[in-house]
């Protein structure tokens, strides 16, 4: 089969495309023919060697995907050759045509999604989810901010809080980027490149500030999130590339919290509890993951830049 193979940690260059033997899943795993893999940042981090978890080399990059379950090992209940599946997780990679994955890691992709769409459900929605229900308790009727909403987990984070009842903000960089945030069902939208954004969000929550902050450039927001949360507030930093300088007076003044997360922290349990989540809202139409770029699998090295640029336009997925 072909999949993408990385030696060495470095820029995107490093990842090729090439022919290694088929998989075959042992007792409790499951084989996914994937049709579609999903690009995250954290992937970029990992094929660098700057994230905190580095692979064994060679490795094959990707943990989320979209495809037909191919065969299954001893043990294995959930899922059977045949069914329509997306990959949360994976032992082997996603850029691939296969993937080895234990069963957990494997959810029923309800007919109405394809499988591109189910590429782009693992990191973004669960994240998303485990911000907004996990770490932090959004209730509805509270006012969310999601700094960020254009991207993957932005775009998820936009439809779960509408679907959850809360009243949405969603920011982007660009036109396009904002049309796509008010057609994910923001009630408003924000242009976080102008200088003036954060004095219009408190105009709209006339003078309160927000419940909540899902943050995704925490290095470069932290600070200001502290200026326009309303009393306990909390901020849910999801993303961040770097240091950064806060006033903490804005949080004692506020009773605010500022929390932390990352996926690869979430327990067994309570990963069967996002994706029961997430599987009702595929299936309900409240959640309908939205594709930006499509690339080839041999693409993945463009696939890597392009999902550090901004101008995010939803979920950037490779076709295999
Ligand atoms: P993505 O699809 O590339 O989207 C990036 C988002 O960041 C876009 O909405 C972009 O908006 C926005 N952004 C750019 N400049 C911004 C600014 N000044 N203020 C606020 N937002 C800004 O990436 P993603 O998959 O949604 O992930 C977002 C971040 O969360 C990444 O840093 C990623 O590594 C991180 N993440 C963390 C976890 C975790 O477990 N903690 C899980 C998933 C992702 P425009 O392009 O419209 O400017």
């Amino acid at each position: 089969m072909k999949a993408i193979r990385v030696h060495e940690f470095g820029g995107p260059q490093v990842m090729k495309l090439e022919t290694v033997p088929d998989l075959k899943p042992a007792s409790g795993e499951v084989m996914v023919r994937i049709h579609a893999a999903g690009v995250n940042p954290v992937e970029t981090y990992i094929r660098a060697g700057t994230y905190a978890r580095k692979p064994a080399l060679p490795f094959t990059p990707g943990m989320d995907g979209g495809g037909v379950v191919a065969a299954v090992g001893d043990a294995v209940v959930n899922v059977k050759p045949g069914d329509r599946v997306y990959v949360a997780g994976s032992l082997s990679g996603t850029y691939a045509e296969q993937s080895l994955c234990t069963q957990a890691q494997v959810y029923r992709l309800p007919e109405a999604a394809s499988f591109a769409q189910g590429a782009a459900v693992g990191v973004p929605y669960a994240t998303a989810y485990r911000a907004m229900f996990q770490i932090t308790r959004a209730a509805p009727g509270e006012t969310l901010l999601v700094h960020g909403a254009s991207g993957g987990v932005g775009t998820a984070a936009v439809q779960l809080g509408r679907a959850a009842g809360l009243i949405v903000i969603g920011s982007a960089g660009t036109e396009k980027g904002r049309a796509l945030v008010a057609e994910q069902g923001a009630h408003f939208v924000l242009d976080h490149t102008r200088p003036d954004y954060l004095e219009e969000l408190l105009k709209i929550t006339a003078g309160r500030g927000v419940d909540l902050i899902l943050e995704m450039l925490a290095n470069q927001n932290l600070g200001k999130d502290l200026t326009v949360l309303a009393p306990k507030g909390r901020v849910v930093v999801i993303g961040s590339r770097g240091p950064v300088e806060i006033n903490p007076r804005d949080a004692m003044s506020r009773d605010a919290a500022i929390l932390g997360m990352t996926l690869f922290n979430v327990t067994e349990a309570d990963m069967r509890s996002i994706h029961a989540a997430l599987a009702a809202g595929l299936e309900n139409g409240s959640l309908r993951p939205v594709i930006g770029k499509q690339f080839p699998l041999a693409g993945a090295p463009l696939a890597h830049e392009e999902v550090m640029k901004p101008g995010a336009g939803g979920k950037i997925v490779l076709e295999v």
